[in-house]
């Protein structure tokens, strides 16, 4: 009885192993440390999907319990992963938000383009940030493609938050992915 629970959980740990992928994404936004500023828990993220097998999908992790949500919801079951946790660090003059996906991966033929499946580099991430002036909390995003540098007000009129650069980095099991 014990020999064979001791092979099971073996099979076990050796099969999760070999397949499951650390995707992070950082977004280093340039919020004073005296400003409030939370991260929200939902993200949408550009990733390969093994279960419609397309590069490029847009997955919604909208909450750490589920498993995220490859759109179209329509064309997939769901995206074989989770978000596993999140958080937010502060520095002098920046707020780090980081976002840890752990999902299951091996690489695939893509099904409408046939090429291999790959990595992206694009995610949505949204924040609160509360206007110092009026005290109103302001839900704002930023994501890789924007215009920049761009400014958000507060409903009062006040200018909450200046972009100057892309503020997003993605890391796939620990080595960043560059622009090429
Ligand atoms: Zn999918
Ligand atoms: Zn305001």
């Amino acid at each position: 009885m014990l020999k064979q629970l001791s092979i099971k959980s073996k099979r076990t740990m050796t099969s999760d192993a070999s397949n499951l992928q650390h995707f992070q994404i950082q977004c280093r936004l340039g919020i004073k440390s005296s400003e409030i500023v939370t991260p929200s828990e939902a993200i949408e993220v550009s990733l390969p999907c093994v279960n419609c097998k397309r590069n490029r999908r847009t997955v919604i992790f909208d909450n750490s319990s589920k498993f995220g949500i490859c759109t179209p919801r329509d064309k997939c079951p769901g995206f074989k992963g989770k978000l596993s946790s999140y958080g937010i660090s502060r520095e002098p003059n920046f707020a780090v938000l980081t976002y840890n996906i752990a999902f299951e991966y091996e690489s695939f033929i893509d099904q409408k383009y046939k090429n291999e499946s790959y990595f992206s580099r694009w995610a949505r991430v949204y924040f609160t940030l509360q206007c110092s002036k009026c005290k109103q909390k302001n839900t704002l995003s930023t994501q890789d493609n924007m215009v920049r540098p761009f400014t958000e007000k507060c409903r009062c009129g006040n200018a909450i938050y200046l972009e100057n650069e892309n503020p997003l980095k993605y890391f796939l099991n620990s080595e960043q992915l560059l622009r090429p």
